[in-house]
């Protein structure tokens, strides 16, 4: 079953690769299949296949020799690792399919605010409204029996996340006279207390900050950055809410599971 997790979550890293490229330049995520970006020559099925379409194809493209992006193969294994780590801690719950799908918007928000300094609202307007959604329909989500107690909790997190980045980006416009946070930052932290509650968002904030603040001053010290540079703060959020999401599972493990 384990292994079934992780196969499933390749799949879907393998998907999420498609939206990754195509959600920020408007292309359609369905049609047409997947295809070279460097050639546009449409890649074979089995050239697709997660992990061994990369192994077999020795990284680069079968028609045009170009290298594929070993972004690629990250997020597949990203993915599967996630759902692996979810089917651990949940087994197959209702909490592992509805944690997986956050799971997926945060990899996918990651990617793209990484390479593209954008979070789209096509991810995490539905994000919100979702998290808010499930925390009635599993409360245990919320190791909770009770919906209204989930769904309290979810629309705090939905206030406080949005709220306190809010607050923050507006002290740093008023101190350092500059953006200092993007409204995309606002919105996924509301996504993210949509679906992890208010407590959560706070855990999340804590560890994006500190991560962040810690790989900005390495990246800047090795000198693949500048200080100067705009560092997106999307990854580091998700990364804080992946940690708030099993921090949560760990403490909470037994409580109301399906
Ligand atoms: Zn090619």
């Amino acid at each position: 079953m384990a292994i079934f997790a992780f196969v499933f979550g390749a799949v879907f890293g393998s998907f999420l690769n498609v939206c990754i490229y195509r959600l920020p330049r408007s292309l359609s995520i369905v049609k047409p299949g997947s295809y070279c970006p460097n050639c546009s020559k449409p890649i074979e099925w089995f050239d697709n296949i997660p992990f061994f379409g990369y192994l077999i194809l020795r990284g680069r493209c079968r028609r045009c020799h170009k290298k594929i992006n070993p972004r690629y193969v990250l997020v597949e294994l990203l993915t599967a690792s996630l759902f692996l780590a979810l089917y651990l801690h949940f087994g197959f719950s209702a909490s592992f399919f509805v944690f997986g799908l956050f799971i997926l918007g945060l990899i996918l928000v990651t990617f793209i605010d990484w390479e593209h300094y954008l979070i789209p609202d096509l991810v995490v307007y539905p994000g919100i409204v979702l998290g808010l959604l499930f925390n009635f329909l599993f409360p245990q989500m919320a190791f909770s029996a009770s919906r209204l107690f989930a769904l309290k909790e979810a629309a705090i997190g939905v206030l406080v996340g949005g709220g306190s980045l809010y607050l923050i980006a507006l002290i740093g416009q008023l101190v350092l006279k500059k953006e200092a946070m993007g409204g995309g930052d606002i919105k996924l932290l509301a996504m993210i207390g949509a679906f992890l509650g208010w407590k959560s968002v706070l855990v999340s904030i804590f560890f994006g900050s500190l991560i962040g603040a810690v790989i900005s001053i390495l990246l800047i010290f090795i000198g693949l950055k500048k200080r100067t540079d705009y560092i997106p703060f999307g990854p580091y959020l998700s990364l804080g809410a992946v940690i708030a999401l099993f921090y949560k599972g760990s403490v909470f493990l037994g409580y109301y599971q399906i």
